[in-house]
C-alpha cells in the first residue's frame, strides 16, 4: 500500500526476504502485467508467456518444498498472492490453481515417481497444470460428483466431465478427482491422452484475464500409475483446497488495495461543485471503512499466515479467511467503482475489472455459503448443509 493508504504500516510486520519476494513481485507486475493486463481482460485472455515468468520468479508452489519448488515460508507465499492479485485476480489463480492445487497434491499424495517427473517441471513454469473437480451438476457437494473411475486389468478407464476448470485447455497435466469402489481418488492426466478434451467456456465476465475450461473424459485409459497413491476419499482435494484459500484471503487484500488507491487518488484529483470531491464528508467515510476494512483483513490474512507457519492452521480458520476478506474485498472494489462513478465502468481504471474479479472469487473455491456453513458448524456444532 502507498504512504498514503497504508496508515497502519502492517507491511513493518514482514520480514527483510518478505518484503523482497513483495518487492520482486511488484515490479514483475508493473513491467509486464500492469501496462496489458486491461487489454487482456479486455480481449478474455491471459498469454502463456506470463505464466512462463511467473514460473521463472519461482511463484509456482513456491511453498513446497524440494523438486525445484522455492520452499518459502506461508507468509511469504501469501505476500507474492497479494501482489499478483494486485494487479488481477486471474494472475494469482493460475498460481494458485498451479502452487496449491495441481502441484500441492503430487508433491503431498503423489509417488516418488510423479513427483520427479511433474514437479520441477511445474515449478519452473515448463508445465502448466490443472485441478478438476467442479462438474457442471455438482459444485458446492463435490461427494456427488458422477466422474468415475473402474479398474480394467491393470489399468483404470476414466469418464465424466469437469467445468469450470482454470488453466485446463493449456494444462499439461490436469489432476482428476473421481470416484472409484474405494472412494474418490486423484489421477494425474497428462494432455493427448486419448478420450481427454479440454474446451474454453467464453462469455465469461469475470476473470477475463484467465483461462476456464470443460474437461472431458471419453473411456480415458490410464496406466496405474496414474493414480495418487497417497490419499482416498474427499480430504485429498479438500486438503488442496484449504492450501489454495490461504492464498485467497491474501490475495484478495491486493485487488482491494489496489481499489481503494485508485479511489483515493480518483477523489483528490477529481473536483465537483468547486472542490475535489475527496473534499466531501460522503466521500471521506467511504474511504475512511473502506481502508479500516482492508487493515482488518490484512491483519486476519497475516494472522492466518503465522498460525500457518506454527503449523497449527485449521480448514475452518481459512474458510474464515476467505470468506471474510473476499467479501471485504469485493465490498470495497463496489464502493470505490461508485467514487469513479462513469470513470470507475470503463478498463480505464483497474476498479471495474477488480470487481468483477471478485464476483467469481467469493464463488469459487467454497462459494460464501459453504464457508458460512462451515464456520456455522464450528460454531454450533450443528451440520446445516443438508
Ligand atoms: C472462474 C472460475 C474458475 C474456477 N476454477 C475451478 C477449478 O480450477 N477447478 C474446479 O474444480 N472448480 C473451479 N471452479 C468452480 C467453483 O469452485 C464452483 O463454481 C463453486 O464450487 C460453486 O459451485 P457451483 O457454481 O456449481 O454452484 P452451486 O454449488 O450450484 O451453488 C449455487 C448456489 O447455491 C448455494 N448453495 C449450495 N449448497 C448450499 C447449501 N447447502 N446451503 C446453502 N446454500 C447452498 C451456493 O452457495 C450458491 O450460492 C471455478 C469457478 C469459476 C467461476
Amino acid at each position: 500500500m502507498s504512504a498514503e493508504t497504508d496508515l497502519l504500516h502492517i507491511d513493518d510486520q514482514l520480514t527483510d526476504s518478505e518484503r523482497l519476494i513483495r518487492d520482486t513481485v511488484r515490479s514483475f507486475t508493473a513491467d509486464q502485467v500492469l501496462p496489458n493486463v486491461g487489454d487482456w481482460f479486455e480481449a478474455g485472455m491471459l498469454p502463456r508467456s506470463v505464466l512462463t515468468e511467473m514460473g521463472k520468479l519461482g511463484l509456482f508452489g513456491m511453498h513446497l518444498t524440494g523438486y525445484g519448488c522455492a520452499g518459502v515460508g506461508p507468509i511469504a507465499y501469501g505476500v507474492a498472492c497479494r501482489e499478483l492479485e494486485a494487479a488481477d485476480s486471474g494472475l494469482r489463480s493460475a498460481a494458485s490453481v498451479q502452487g496449491s492445487l495441481a502441484m500441492f497434491p503430487i508433491w503431498k499424495y503423489g509417488s516418488d515417481e510423479q513427483k520427479e517427473q511433474w514437479l520441477p517441471l511445474m515449478a519452473s513454469g515448463a508445465a502448466i497444470g490443472c485441478f478438476g473437480l467442479t462438474e457442471p451438476d455438482h459444485g458446492s457437494d463435490p461427494a456427488s460428483m458422477r466422474t468415475r473411475a473402474v479398474k480394467d486389468g491393470p489399468d483404470w478407464v476414466l469418464n465424466g466431465t469437469k467445468m469450470w476448470i482454470t488453466n485446463g485447455s493449456i494444462a499439461d497435466i490436469a489432476v482428476v478427482w473421481a470416484t472409484t469402489d474405494s472412494g474418490i481418488r486423484g489421477f494425474l492426466v497428462p494432455r493427448g491422452t486419448r478420450g481427454f478434451t479440454a474446451r474454453d467456456i467464453h462469455k465469461k465476465m469475470s476473470l477475463r484475464a484467465s483461462i476456464t475450461s470443460e474437461l472431458v473424459l471419453d473411456s480415458v485409459r490410464l496406466p496405474a500409475s496414474a493414480v495418487l497413491p497417497g490419499v482416498t476419499g474427499l480430504r485429498g482435494p479438500l486438503s488442496c483446497l484449504t492450501e489454495a484459500r490461504f492464498g485467497i484471503a491474501w490475495g484478495v487484500t491486493g485487488a482491494a488495495r489496489t481499489c481503494l488507491e485508485n479511489a483515493v487518488a480518483y477523489a483528490i484529483s477529481r473536483t465537483q461543485f468547486g472542490k475535489p470531491i475527496a473534499g466531501f464528508h460522503l466521500t471521506q467515510q467511504k474511504l475512511a471503512w473502506m481502508s479500516v476494512s482492508l487493515y482488518q483483513a490484512q491483519l486476519l490474512a497475516l494472522h492466518l499466515g503465522r498460525l500457518k507457519s506454527a503449523g497449527t492452521l485449521t480448514p475452518v480458520q481459512v474458510s474464515a479467511g476467505k470468506m471474510a476478506n473476499a467479501r471485504t474485498a469485493i465490498d470495497i472494489a463496489r464502493t470505490s467503482r461508485t467514487i469513479l462513478a462513469a470513470n470507475g465502468v470503463t478498463l480505464e481504471y483497474p476498479v471495474i475489472r477488480h470487481a468483477n474479479n471478485l464476483e467469481a472469487v467469493i464463488t469459487y473455491e467454497g462459494t460464501e455459503e459453504i464457508h458460512a456453513l462451515a464456520l456455522g458448524q464450528a460454531l454450533t456444532g450443528i451440520s446445516a448443509y443438508r
